[in-house]
């Protein structure tokens, strides 16, 4: 079966790793399968993602380490085991749970329910109830950013094919035609007698590229731990997943990439403790043409990618999928927009860097576990607005 992305991102924009030990590996694969042991020396990476833990001898529990490619990314998993045994079997329950959702949230698999919902044409289609689960989700999601994120934007990311080689500016017409497809309110999701449906506007297509990849996330660490597999770090492209704790007994620490900067070098660092970690960025998935650059997050009012104002947006959440859906939203607000936003929801973790990657805002619900560690960065934290005191 042809697996394409579900979300276009090919490279990590946060990285899991465990600080302070001597030796320290690394691992790198694209495309391929590898398990690898902690080892004492450095192995060689590629410059495409870079997921480093430490295992030190002191420990009887090592932590292993495992990559393929799939949801059009690298997917890493990390797992802290007695034996090899032991992880390979928590890997495999992993990978299985990711490839069984790709194959129904994937708007690139034509069996897919969003495939189906989309050549349903306006009528019902029976779903499963992950996909009912997450429609649902990213109609809160879109309500709670007033369609800032919107599924049914799946037109015009079409139209734009950032992920594809196809990509292309569209002509002027096609876009605003398709800017009144958007319309997330159109989305209806039903259960009869157990079994879940759903239905959108007959002109309409979904996509749930912006948000999918933080519900597979969570998906696969609630198995994970149900199986028994108590500490392990997910990264999906970057989006981040901890449970339980690192090889020195000590939270899961991820480096947030440095929009521009090469792959692995990162601007900020934070622990992970049972949380998630989502990054959106125009920096790793974008074509340019006559010297311009066209991203992969679209705006539903100008039916274009959003202009440069921000080059990454990251939260940090209990669970991954509202996140995902969250970081997307506050990228096509832009840097006012996301700001303004977040003053008004004071209890997000999110990290802003502006679109010349020279400043850094912070809410003050990150600032405690939050390290900058690029010296140059102006950082400026994002206060929240006085909340009316009811008398
Ligand atoms: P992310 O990297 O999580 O920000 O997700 C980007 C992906 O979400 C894109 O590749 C599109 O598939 C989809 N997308 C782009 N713009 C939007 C939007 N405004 N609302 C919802 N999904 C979007
Ligand atoms: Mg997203």
């Amino acid at each position: 079966m042809r697996r394409t992305p579900l979300k276009a991102m090919p490279f990590p924009m946060a990285f899991g790793f465990s600080f302070g030990a001597d030796k320290i590996f690394a691992a790198i694969s694209f495309r391929t399968t590898y398990t690898i042991k902690m080892l004492n020396k450095v192995i060689s990476t590629v410059a495409l993602s870079l997921t480093i833990a430490v295992a030190p001898n002191s420990f009887a529990k090592e932590v292993f380490n495992y990559g393929t490619f799939a949801l059009g990314t690298l997917i890493n998993v990390q797992t802290k085991n007695d034996t090899k045994e032991e992880a390979d079997y928590c890997y495999k329950e992993a990978l299985d749970e990711v490839n069984r959702l790709e194959d129904i949230l994937s708007a690139y698999i034509d069996s897919s329910d969003v495939s189906k919902i989309n050549k349903g044409r306006g009528t019902w289609v029976k779903i499963n109830p992950e996909t009912a689960q997450l429609l649902k989700l990213s109609l809160t999601m879109a309500a709670d950013t007033a369609g800032a994120f919107d599924p049914t934007i799946g037109a015009l990311v079409k139209d734009w094919s950032v992920d594809q080689p196809e990509h292309r500016i569209p002509k002027a017409d096609e876009i605003h035609a398709d800017i009144a497809k958007v319309d997330w309110k159109k989305i209806e999701v039903k259960e009869e007698n157990g079994e879940y449906f759903a239905k959108i506007g007959d002109d309409q297509t979904i996509t749930l590229g912006g948000i999918a990849k933080g519900y597979i996330l969570d998906k696969v660490a609630e198995l994970t731990t149900k199986k028994g597999c108590k500490d392990v770090l997910l990264s999906f492209g970057g989006d981040i997943t901890g449970t339980g704790t690192n090889g020195k007994d000590k939270p899961w620490m991820i480096g947030i990439q440095y929009p521009g900067a090469k792959t692995g070098q990162y601007f900020a660092t934070l622990p992970l403790d049972n949380e998630s970690v989502q990054t959106s960025g125009d920096y790793e998935r974008f074509f340019i043409q006559d010297g311009v650059k066209y991203h992969h997050i679209i705006s539903p009012v100008t039916g274009k990618p959003v202009p440069a104002t921000l080059s990454s947006v990251t939260i940090i959440g209990s669970t991954s999928a509202p996140a995902d859906a969250l970081c997307t939203a506050l990228f096509v607000m832009g840097w006012d927009g996301a700001q303004e936003y977040l003053k008004k929801h004071p209890h997000v973790r999110a990290v802003l860097v502006n679109g010349d990657k020279k400043r850094v805002a912070a809410t003050e619900a990150i600032k405690d576990i939050l390290t900058v560690v690029v010296p140059t960065l102006e950082v400026q934290t994002i206060i929240p607005e006085k909340q009316e005191t009811v008398k």
